[in-house]
């Protein structure tokens, strides 16, 4: 059985003491592919030497985070991109529009984001979505850019039926699930039940948002497992049967 964990950001400091074990745990508990979204230019050196270090687990997005937009957001877009050679990133991510902890730079979040999606185009790659607050925003790009061209994931997708619903027409569109389905009340599940299995995609976004029973703690690649026992709960399918199905959406997605 092989799970992926579509969206890790086990380069964080969080990781740094026991980072081995991490990745050990990770690897008893199934998970052989681990991608990791980027943040900004301070976080992606950090990444990068993480990936050379274990090539084949981990795969490297490239990406200017919503929250990490700010007055000086052409200088650090530049810094990011300048020089880089995106053949060598798997997807661009994570990108898009949060409005959950600051709306001041709404207009350059938007600018930013639609930016990297028209690079996203030029170069075949996927795109990584982080939505907060911000659907009817981030639809109204996507709207205007999606074409054949365009493919990604909604990363930690927590919207409506509707929202779901919107994001499926697009096309070349997954949903990623994590740990929010484990909560009680989470809201998931119904969802979940109105959508077919091929659409999602799993991930933990460690350090963040851990399942149940580890809800509070620092997430971990390995929690994969609790996101995925529960999506096969919800479906009445097995875990080997989720764990095939959502690896194969997850490779369709990175590998084209
Ligand atoms: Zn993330």
């Amino acid at each position: 059985m092989f799970l992926i964990d579509t969206h890790a950001h086990i380069y964080l400091e969080d990781f740094a003491d026991d980072l081995d074990q991490v990745i050990s745990r990770a690897k008893l508990a199934g998970v052989d592919r681990i991608y990791l979204p980027n943040i900004d230019e301070k976080t992606l050196p950090d990444l990068n030497a993480l990936v050379s270090k274990h090539p084949s687990l981990f795969k490297p997005m490239i990406g200017l985070h919503p929250t990490s937009v700010k007055d000086n957001y052409r200088e650090v877009f530049n810094e990011l991109f300048d020089g880089t050679d995106l053949t060598s990133y798997c997807a661009i991510g994570e990108i898009g529009i949060d409005l959950y902890w600051d709306k001041t730079h709404v207009r350059e979040q938007t600018e930013i984001f639609e930016r990297q999606i028209e690079m996203a185009k030029d170069n075949h790659l996927p795109v990584v979505i982080h939505a907060r607050d911000s659907f009817k925003e981030i639809f109204e790009v996507v709207d205007r850019q999606n074409n054949s061209e365009l493919t990604g994931i909604f990363h930690c997708f927590t919207g409506t039926i509707d929202d779901a619903r919107h994001i499926l027409k697009y096309g070349g569109f997954k949903l990623g699930i994590g740990g929010i389905v484990t909560f009680k009340n989470g809201g998931l599940d119904k969802i979940l039940t109105d959508i077919d299995p091929e659409n999602i995609v799993l991930e933990t976004d460690a350090p963040y948002l851990a399942p149940t029973p580890n809800r509070g703690k620092r997430n971990e690649s390995a929690y994969i497992r609790d996101v995925a026992i529960r999506v096969a709960e919800i479906y009445g399918k097995s875990l080997e049967e989720i764990s095939a199905i959502t690896t194969e959406n997850a490779l369709k997605i990175f590998e084209g």
